[in-house]
């Protein structure tokens, strides 16, 4: 016999930031949770290896070195070109985020569907550079200093640091962004102190979801 929990009115939440403020590691710690986690960067990785009109279009724009000998994207090396002109950063949202936003969506309603989760997190760091910051019921923004940020992104991604505030400066400051957000984590400190804040605001937006209860047997 085994009970099964649905969740009629999940709730989708947005959790955001700035590269390097720790959002990636707070949607790991919602998806420990149980919640469902989308995440928009891995998202976009599939659509580039599954759409040839779209590899098409990115190879016209950066090269054909984006992509490694087994047709396979090179990540480092599109992020390199991407990031470090202005222009070049906005012809790859260009064509990638129409798609993305899309699938984000499908894949959004599938879950919504499936009543298996309590929240959909979206793991986004552009929610608010791509204006999609609409679709959410709440938006959570995970708040760390500069100095912090990029010290942890050197490490993560093997950067130096003026690649890391290149790409810093292709964002909308964290700053404006915190005061858009319906709750904001603060990552300045440990590891133990973003998974308390986390479990905190799990059981606040879980308070009022509805549930029902089936045995199956
Ligand atoms: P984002 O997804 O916002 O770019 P991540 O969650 O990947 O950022 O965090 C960036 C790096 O910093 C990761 O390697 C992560 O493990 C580390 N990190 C995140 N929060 C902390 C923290 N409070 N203390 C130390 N390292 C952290």
């Amino acid at each position: 016999m085994r009970k099964i929990i649905k969740y009629t009115n999940p709730k989708v939440v947005a959790v955001t930031g700035g590269i390097g403020s720790g959002q990636s590691t707070v949607c790991n710690l919602f998806q420990n949770l149980g919640c469902k986690i989308i995440d928009v960067d891995i998202k976009a990785k599939q659509i580039i290896q599954k759409d040839i009109s779209l590899q098409r279009e990115l190879r016209k724009v950066f090269g054909r070195e984006i992509f490694f000998k087994d047709g396979s994207l090179n990540r480092k090396h599109l992020a390199h070109l991407a990031f470090r002109d202005e222009a070049k950063t906005l012809e790859l949202n260009k064509i990638i985020h129409p798609r993305m936003v899309a699938e984000v969506i499908e894949e959004m309603e599938t879950a919504r569907f499936s009543q298996r989760y309590p929240l959909i997190i979206i793991d986004a760091a552009l929610i608010f550079e791509i204006s999609i910051e609409k679709m959410f019921d709440v938006l959570i923004v995970v708040y760390a200093y500069l100095e912090y940020r990029v010290k942890r992104v050197m490490e993560r991604d093997d950067l130096k640091r003026t690649e890391v505030l290149a790409r810093v400066r292709r964002q909308i400051p964290l700053e404006d962004k915190k005061e858009w957000a319906d709750f904001v984590i603060d990552n300045n400190g440990t590891t133990d102190d973003l998974r308390k804040q986390t479990e905190q605001i799990y059981e606040e937006l879980i308070s009022d979801i509805q549930t029902e209860k089936r045995i199956r047997v």
